[in-house]
């Protein structure tokens, strides 16, 4: 079901940075249906129905953002866009909310970072190209498997893991920072050090500024049985020794995250890539997200 909507606010603030303090999401639910996905708690607080297939747009999103820019027109501070969603899922192909967007920061010269598992991102290169000579803007796009086939599992309608990286690539050089969130690594599925080195080499060669990785937090019981199915279903090999890493934890254990870090570690002063990506503004308090 797609549900379009009069928004009354767009920009939210949050108490803490992840890693910036204020977000706008042009939509509300995501269709490109990540199987670990974070956001679907927000559908069920506001008893919206299915994350992934019920989706809200915002069709006046340039509008508001206009007004509430203006109001805070000397307050600069960089705004995330797509904290619950993804702003470049296969819906805005349709609605072309982006290009509006970032029309409207560029006006305010207003900061912004972007996450996205898009390369619809593309399609507004010019757009964001002009909004990074007028003002910051850091690029992401988050990874949980550098293999293809893995990664049609759990995050079916994202672009390919290479072509994120290109498409990211393509902002090297012209926005603040190009990161890759690598995260989350989903432990013996995408945790192996050969698509690691896959993925470190190349983001060198694309001239990737930043990786960080992370690995899989399953939040809620609900989000967990799905992913134990998952697993069982896809990955018969390794789904005891997962379901056992989180049948009493949302996280792995630390024997796992220090292994998981050396192996990172490693690849980060081979390919001289680490997670050095530094909030815009630095007096935010910002939720470290690296493990080191
Ligand atoms: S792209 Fe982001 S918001 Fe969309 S389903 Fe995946 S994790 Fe959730």
């Amino acid at each position: 079901m797609i549900k379009e909507i009069q928004a009354k606010t767009v920009i939210h603030k949050h108490n803490k940075a992840f890693p910036v303090m204020y977000d706008l999401n042009p939509y509300r639910g995501c269709t490109v249906g990540c199987k670990y996905c974070f956001a679907q708690y927000s559908h069920y607080y506001v008893d919206l129905g299915n994350f992934f297939k019920d989706i809200i747009v915002k069709t006046n999103v340039d509008k508001c953002l206009d007004i509430e820019l203006y109001k805070k027109r000397k307050n600069k501070q960089q705004i995330k866009i797509g904290g619950v969603t993804d702003a470049y899922q296969p819906i805005e192909k349709k609605y072309l909310l982006m290009p509006k967007i970032l029309k409207i920061f560029k006006k305010y010269r207003i900061p912004i970072f972007i996450s996205t598992k898009s390369d619809l991102i593309l399609r507004d290169f010019e757009l964001i190209k002009q909004l990074s000579e007028v003002a910051a803007v850091d690029i992401a796009v988050s990874i949980s498997c550098f293999d293809k086939k893995n990664a049609k599992i759990f995050e079916p309608a994202a672009s390919t893991p290479k072509k994120r990286i290109e498409a990211l690539s393509k902002f090297s050089g012209i926005c603040r920072s190009t990161s890759i969130l690598n995260m989350p690594v989903i432990p013996y599925i995408s945790d192996n050090y050969k698509e690691f080195d896959e993925m470190f080499a190349m983001s060198k060669e694309l001239k990737i500024d930043n990786i960080v990785s992370y690995p899989l937090h399953l939040r809620s019981q609900k989000v967990k049985n799905n992913f134990f199915s998952i697993v069982r279903k896809h990955f018969p090999k390794v789904a005891t020794q997962f379901i056992e890493l989180y049948k009493n934890s949302s996280s792995p254990n630390i024997e796992y995250i220090s292994n998981l870090n050396e192996i990172i570690y490693s690849l980060q002063k081979k390919y001289d890539i680490y997670d050095s990506y530094t909030p815009l503004h630095k007096k935010q308090e910002f939720v470290q997200l690296k493990l080191f």
